[in-house]
């Protein structure tokens, strides 16, 4: 049996008696890349919450590299090794990105030490490579807030990076981005995935098929399927629950997604249900 770095073992999560996850199980593998897909308030950001600590579960166990995060703030958790992007970029507009990727490397030390004071040469190597791995070395010095928004998404990605977490939580990395955007995130993260564990929210189905292996579909605060993208796209309740959901729902929600479109066209071939 693989190693599991995640473990989550009949977790509920009550809000005044509404279930937001409901005996919910889930495991990830150690240096696995798995995305997590659901219709809206399936339980997706209560599900990253438990994880980071954010939520305590009502029952149930969250395990990380077996150890049980009951009793941990959040900062300690993400201490642990458990790292979190949300989906607005939280840089700094007014830095560059290579400060923006020291300051974060460098949490110890206060910020203007780390922007005057001399980083150590294994810092800089490291710096300068990460900002090869996000294909920021062009624009390494410029201002942030010059930046393209898929630019700023791959630099916020970065400074996750530098924080050196083993399990990368990454919310809905690209939301509003240009198709060559959204190409060059799942790039990276893919190039992520080599060395840690990743787990990706995400909407655009086009996106999911470039990166994902398997799939996790979210209905109801529980996993209502687990397979590969053609599985899970080809699974008669998962098509259920997505094209089930009122039509103005599903569109607000998944405006980027390319299943959102069929279902609001009710043309289902091209991305669900159809084998091809
Ligand atoms: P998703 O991210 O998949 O859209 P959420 O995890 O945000 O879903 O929410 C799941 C359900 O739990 C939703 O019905 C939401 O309204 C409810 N919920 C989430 N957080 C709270 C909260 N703090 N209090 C009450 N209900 C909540
Ligand atoms: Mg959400």
């Amino acid at each position: 049996m693989k190693d599991k770095i995640l473990e989550i073992e009949d977790v509920t999560v009550s809000f005044d008696g509404f279930k937001a996850l409901n005996n919910l199980n889930f495991s990830l593998d150690v240096g696995e890349l798995r995305v997590i897909i659901g219709p809206n308030g399936a339980g997706k950001t209560t599900f990253l919450d438990v994880i980071t600590g954010k939520t305590k579960p009502t029952q149930g166990r969250v395990l990380f590299k077996g150890r049980n995060l009951r009793s941990l703030s959040e900062h300690q958790i993400s201490r642990l090794g458990i790292g979190r992007k949300f989906q607005t970029p939280r840089i700094y507009l007014n830095l560059t990105p290579r400060e923006n990727l020291e300051i974060t490397s460098n949490r110890q030390k206060n910020v203007f030490a780390t922007l005057f004071g001399h980083s150590s040469s294994a810092e800089r190597k490291t710096i300068t490579g990460l900002l090869e791995t996000i294909g920021l070395s062009a624009n390494a010095d410029i201002p942030a807030d010059k930046l393209s928004h898929g630019e700023k998404q791959r630099l916020e990605i970065g400074m996750l990076v530098a924080q050196s977490p083993d399990l990368l939580l990454v919310d809905e990395p690209v939301a509003g981005l240009t198709d060559e955007e959204t190409e060059n995130v799942g790039n990276l993260l893919l190039a992520l995935a080599e060395s840690h564990s990743v787990l990706v929210i995400e909407h655009d189905m086009e996106f999911v098929r470039q990166i994902a292996r398997q799939v996790t579909v979210l209905h109801q605060g529980s996993v209502l399927k687990e397979g590969t993208i053609d599985e899970v796209q080809n699974d008669p309740r998962v098509i259920e629950v997505y094209l089930g959901q009122p039509l103005e729902d599903t569109a607000s929600e998944l405006e980027h997604s390319s299943w959102q479109l069929d279902a609001a066209s009710e043309e289902v071939e091209i991305n669900i249900g159809t084998p091809k």
